[in-house]
Order: structure tokens, then sequence, then C-alpha cells
């Protein structure tokens, strides 16, 4: 299995908007761009709304078979491990490794020497092009790399294992996410991270690193948006390095997660793979539901009722939704609206202030992201919700595709 040059992840927590994410797929595709839709969802996001995966699969192939679309598509496992994955070995065939939590765990000392023997090709100065600072390598360096990824590497390897033993080699699409962790790797790690995964026979097609700066769940990029395009420039450069010398599946591109809404960074990420002439694969953040919510909110009296039944208890359980988030948002509590304020507050307010209209000064930013993390309150109220949902079908789905299509893959890639 191959994935395509351009790809992009899409999830959907209640499961009942597949067809219109793909329309925004199939808008593209009429424009000339294929764009590989990917939908993913995570076992924390099945654990939260009583979901299993095959349900996703069942929602992707009844979308395709729908919209007969004819290009390839995919299933993600997203952020599993090994003690995650075996539900999702047989409905999903892509699987994005989390290694994270594995890194900075000291390797056994044999296999560090190895590693070190092994690489020790790579110390002087690798003639490198197109790196904004030349590459610099030495044993020192090549230690403390290896004891921070070199476990983390192997981890992925053992997941990678399970997952070909279950589907066979070849079966499927396989990421491997080092971004929730702390600090960004530097070209120096990413090579050394590429040139140990390919010691461990894993074949990725996308990878996921940490780049700088925040990227909040389903708001704009905050940080220093020329070092980011300078990482990744740099991640590109040292991918396309990799590739050959390492074995590497010539398809292997970088993997942006919590992609969606990052609206100040397509420009210099387009210029970037325009440069390279290389591909991508973005994920976004579950915002499909903030389209639902602002959806129903217009919808009728029930829906603005429901949407602000929701919002109060998230002010009132505000910690115990944000505690799994706590790295990925950044809520100033003191912009969150009063429950009284929002219990004046019109459908068009309620959706004004979430729709991620950048610039709009209704938008806010804050309340964006509580109700973001406030999907499982919807999910303690399934029936009703799904109700909604299905009402409203229509109109929501119009919401999700255009925010799929002309915020997102429409800036990034037509
Ligand atoms: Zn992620």
């Amino acid at each position: 299995m191959e994935l395509g040059q351009f790809s992009f992840g899409v999830g959907d927590r209640f499961g009942q908007e597949g067809r219109a994410q793909l329309a925004a797929f199939v808008e593209a595709r009429r424009r000339g761009v294929t764009i590989t839709p990917v939908w993913n969802k995570s076992n924390r996001e099945h654990l939260i709304v009583k979901t299993d995966p095959a349900a996703v699969r069942a929602e992707a192939d009844a979308a395709v078979a729908a919209l007969g679309w004819r290009e390839s598509y995919f299933v993600d496992a997203d952020h599993i491990g090994l003690s995650t994955v075996d539900r999702f070995l047989t409905p999903c065939d892509f699987f994005t490794i989390d290694v994270a939590d594995f890194i900075h765990r000291p390797p056994v000392d044999a296999a560090l020497g190895e590693f070190v023997r092994a690489n020790r090709k790579l110390c002087g100065a690798p003639a490198i092009a197109d790196l904004s600072v030349p590459l610099r390598l030495d044993e020192a360096l090549l230690i403390k790399i290896g004891r921070q990824y070199l476990a983390a590497v192997q981890e992925a390897g053992r997941v990678y294992r399970r997952i070909a033993a279950a589907r066979g080699a070849g079966r499927a699409i396989i990421e491997v996410s080092m971004d929730e962790t702390e600090q960004p790797q530097t070209p120096a790690e990413l090579l050394l991270i590429l040139a140990a995964l390919s010691a461990e026979q894993v074949p990725l097609q996308t990878i996921a690193p940490k780049f700088t700066g925040r990227f909040n769940k389903g708001v704009d990029y905050v940080g220093d948006v020329r070092q980011l395009e300078k990482e990744f420039n740099d991640d590109l450069a040292i991918i396309a390095w990799a590739v050959p010398r390492f074995g590497l599946p010539k398809n292997l591109k970088l993997s942006v997660h919590s992609g969606s809404d990052k609206f100040s960074i397509y420009r210099p990420l387009r210029r970037c793979l325009e440069k390279h002439g290389a591909g991508v694969h973005l994920k976004t953040a579950g915002t499909t539901w903030l389209e639902e919510v602002a959806a129903v909110a217009e919808a009728d009296a029930d829906g603005l009722v429901f949407v602000r039944e929701i919002y109060s208890e998230a002010l009132t359980r505000l910690d115990e939704l944000c505690a799994p988030y706590a790295a990925v948002i950044d809520i100033r509590r003191q912009r969150l609206p009063g429950a009284a304020t929002v219990a004046g507050w019109s459908g068009a307010d309620f959706a004004a202030a979430i729709r991620h209209e950048p610039g709009a000064p209704a938008f806010n930013a804050d309340l964006r992201q509580l109700l973001h993390v406030s999907y499982k309150l919807a999910a303690q109220r399934k029936d009703r919700w799904e109700n909604l949902l299905q009402r409203h079908a229509d109109a929501i789905g119009r919401q999700v595709t255009h925010n799929l299509f002309e915020r997102h893959l429409r800036p990034l890639f037509v």
C-alpha cells in the first residue's frame, strides 16, 4: 500500500460526517488535485465516545461508495502503541505508531553500541543540500541522540512487527509519531531517528516530528512562523537525503498533527513543499465536531438549547475536560463568557463565536478550544445529540465540507 503525495487526515467523533468530509476531497479532485483522505480516530476518542474502530471503517467505506470515490483512502489507527493496537488491526490500514512516551528512556548498552557503530559513517559534515545550517555530527552527539531516541525507535519496531504479523508485510501505511513531546527534533536527531528506523526495518511512509511553537487544537498556530518554515525546510532536506541512503520508502513525507486551523502556516508550508517537490500528510484535530456544534446552534431552538447546555456544563467541569489535552490547548479562562451571557445569545451569535473565521470580531478562540474538548459531554447525551445531527444533516454537511475545502484543502493544495 502506498500513500499519495498529498494526504489529509479527518476525524469524525460521532461518525456522521464521512460523506460531507469526502465531498471536500471530491471538490479538490474536480479542480485537478488528488488528495488522499484518511479517516483517523484515536483510542482515547473511541473510549470517550464509546465507538469501535470498525465503525470508522464502515463510515469511510460508506462515504466512498456513496460519492463514487475511485482514488485511494485509508483508515488510521491514530496514536496507537503495543497495548492499544490490537483492536485496530483488522479495520485499519494506516497506523500512527506513537512512541513519544519512550523518548528519553535509556536503551540497553549493546543496542546503543550497535547504533553508534552503524552510524559512525555519518560523522563529520555530511553534505546535505538545502539545510539552513550545515550539519555536523560526532560520536558524542551520536551517543546523546541514541540515548534519547533509540528506545523509542525500538518500540516502533515492536509495534510495526505486531502490525505486519497480523496484516502481512506491505498491507498497511506506517507512520511514526514523536510529536507529543516537549522539544522539537533537530535535523541531526531526525536524521539519526530515520537511520535507526531503517535499521529496525520499519517501512514508514510518514513521520510526525514535533515542530516549534504551539499546535493547539482547533485554533491557529502560535509561535515563530519563520522559525517553523526553516525547521520544515530542514526536515524536508533531511528526508530527501535519507531516503535513498537508508533504503526508506520513496514517498516518505512529513506528517503535521493538529494541522487543522493553522491558517498562518499554510502559505509557508506550501512554499516548502513546492520548493522540495515534497508531499505532506496533514491531520486535522477532530474539528468536524465544532462545525457540527456551530451548525446545530444555528439550526433551531432545540439545537441552541443543547449547545448552551453543553457549554454551561463545560464551564463547571473545565479542569476535568482540559486535563487530557493540557499540552495542546491554551484557554484563557477570563475570556470565556459566563453561562448567563451565553444564555442571551442567539444561535447565530453562538456560531459566530466558535466558527474559525480569522479576524472576525465575534470569534472567541478560548471558547472554541473549550468546546473542542467538550465532545465528551455530547457523548454523554448521545441519543439527543445524534438525533440533532440527523435532523440537521444537510446544514451541518454543507459547513463540514466548506470548512475542509475552503479553509484547509484549498489554501494548502489547490
Ligand atoms: Zn498527533
